[in-house]
Parts: structure tokens; C-alpha cells; sequence
């Protein structure tokens, strides 16, 4: 992905297990795509449950908004019930895919199938949206060694030249809106994003390292995103729920689109 730092922030909306029909989904579509092709300095992406990203793949008309999908598998094809392939996606047009979202950790995925998946993903030419994040917040800085953990695993034999297809998701769970038992703050997500870069030097080397984009994900709304786009040094969002939100979410895009970046 390797974004332009200068010019474009990426705006990721992840619609999770919803809305709950084709026509919705639609409509809330067709709203992302109004606002991001008024957001010149913005990549909206939006990532929809698997049902409907075929009709949504034939309503995209330019590269502003981009489709992504929640999950896929590690195989090409094959005799597994209920999975859904890189190579299926992206035959589609879907050009995104988020993988090791905390909830899907929480239903059993280890650090070596998200870094299956990835390794799969990424080969199919697939842009991976790497989520970490620790599920609570210790006074010692435990935290940091979980995502170094999750990162250098799930990253574990990626070839180098897959790191510039690649983004990193930090998404603090307690700050995820299902649980909120806290708030992020744009200082603390400098500091880790510092981390995030500094961990993936490590295991790319410095030159690809600084073109990965980190984005922050946890409760994003409207009055929150410059703050983590200014203050917090990130290169856009993960929006669960404000991006189910088509008003908030518009307002996101254009707050992205205006935010100042030194
Ligand atoms: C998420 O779960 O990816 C997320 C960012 O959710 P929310 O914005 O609702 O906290």
C-alpha cells in the first residue's frame, strides 16, 4: 500500500456482521463512496461481510473508495466448508482484507494462522490490514511486548517485498466500543505507533518499515480522528462502529481529509 504519507489517510470502515440486508448495505455504500470522492487526501475503504461485496464491487467507479473484506482463508481452493479464498476476493475487485480482528482471535485464531493467512493474502496481491492490540492496559508496559509478540509472529517468514502491501491495525481492546472500558489518547498511540515502526524495522528492515501504514482503531468518531491523525502520528483508521453511522461516518472522512500532517 505504501501510502503517500503527505497526501493520503486511510479511512477503513469495518461494518463487522453487519447491516442485516442487501439493501442497506447498499444505501450505507453508496454514502461511503459520496464522501470519499469528496476526500482527495483520503483511501476510504470499506470492509463488508462476504454476502454483499460482489453487488458492491459493481458500484465502484474510480480508486477513492476501495472494497475490503473481514477474513479470508489461507488456501486457494479446496475442500473447505464455509472458508473464502484470496484468490475468491479478489477475482471480485476487493482490494483490502483485515485479518487477526480481535474478535476473530476471540473465536480461537493464534498469532501462526493469522500470519497463514496473511502470507496467503498477501501473495494474492491483497492489501492486509494486520490488527494487534492487547486486551488490557498494565502499569509495568506488558503491552508492548503482547503486540511486539503478535507482530513478529503473525509477520513470521512474510518476504520483504510484501511489507509494502502491508498496514498494521492498532486496535487496544478495551477501547474497542463493544467493551470501552477506556479511552485511547493520541499521546499514548504516538508512542505506540513509535513501537509498531520501530518492531517491524526489526523484522523488514528500516527501508520498508517506514512505508507501513499504522492505523489506529477503538471508538474512532468524528471529533476523535484528527487528533490521532495530528497528534497521534497515525496514517488513518479502523472504524467499527461509527462507520454503521453514514452521517458520522461522512463527518470522519472529511475530518481525515482536512487534518494536518507536518
Ligand atoms: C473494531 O472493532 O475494529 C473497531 C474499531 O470498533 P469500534 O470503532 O466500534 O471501536
Amino acid at each position: 500500500m505504501a501510502t503517500d504519507k503527505r497526501i493520503k489517510r486511510l479511512i477503513v470502515a469495518n461494518w463487522k456482521m453487519n447491516p442485516s440486508s442487501k439493501i442497506d448495505a447498499m444505501k450505507m455504500f453508496g454514502e461511503a463512496r459520496k464522501a470519499g470522492a469528496r476526500a482527495t487526501r483520503v483511501q476510504t475503504v470499506v470492509c463488508a461481510p462476504f454476502p454483499f461485496l460482489s453487488a458492491m464491487a459493481l458500484e465502484i467507479t474510480g480508486h477513492r473508495t476501495a472494497l475490503g473484506a473481514q477474513d479470508c482463508f489461507y488456501e486457494r481452493s479446496g475442500a473447505y466448508t464455509g472458508e473464502v479464498s484470496p484468490s475468491q476476493l479478489s477475482s471480485l475487485g476487493v482490494r483490502f482484507v483485515i485479518l487477526g480482528h480481535s474478535e476473530r482471535r476471540e473465536m480461537g485464531e493464534s498469532n501462526e494462522l493469522v500470519s497463514r493467512k496473511v502470507a496467503a493474502a498477501l501473495k494474492e496481491g491483497l492489501i492486509v490490514i494486520l490488527c494487534v492490540g492487547e486486551r488490557a492496559r498494565d502499569d509495568e508496559g506488558n503491552y508492548f511486548s503482547l503486540v511486539k509478540q503478535q507482530l513478529e509472529e503473525c509477520l513470521r517468514d512474510i518476504p520483504r517485498r510484501y511489507f509494502l502491501n502491508l498496514c498494521v491495525a492498532y486496535e487496544p481492546i478495551w477501547a474497542i466500543s463493544t467493551h470501552a472500558s477506556g479511552v485511547e489518547s493520541p499521546e499514548d498511540m504516538l508512542q505506540m505507533g513509535i513501537f509498531i515502526r520501530k518492531t517491524l524495522g526489526a523484522i523488514c528492515g528500516k527501508d520498508l518499515a517506514v512505508k507501513v501504514p499504522i492505523l489506529y482503531g477503538g471508538s474512532v468518531d468524528e471529533k476523535s480522528i484528527a487528533g490521532f491523525i495530528e497528534r497521534g502520528g497515525v496514517d488513518g483508521a479502523l472504524v467499527g462502529k461509527a462507520s454503521l453511522l453514514p452521517e458520522t461516518f461522512t463527518q470522519i472522512i472529511k475530518s481525515a481529509n482536512e487534518s494536518k500532517i507536518d
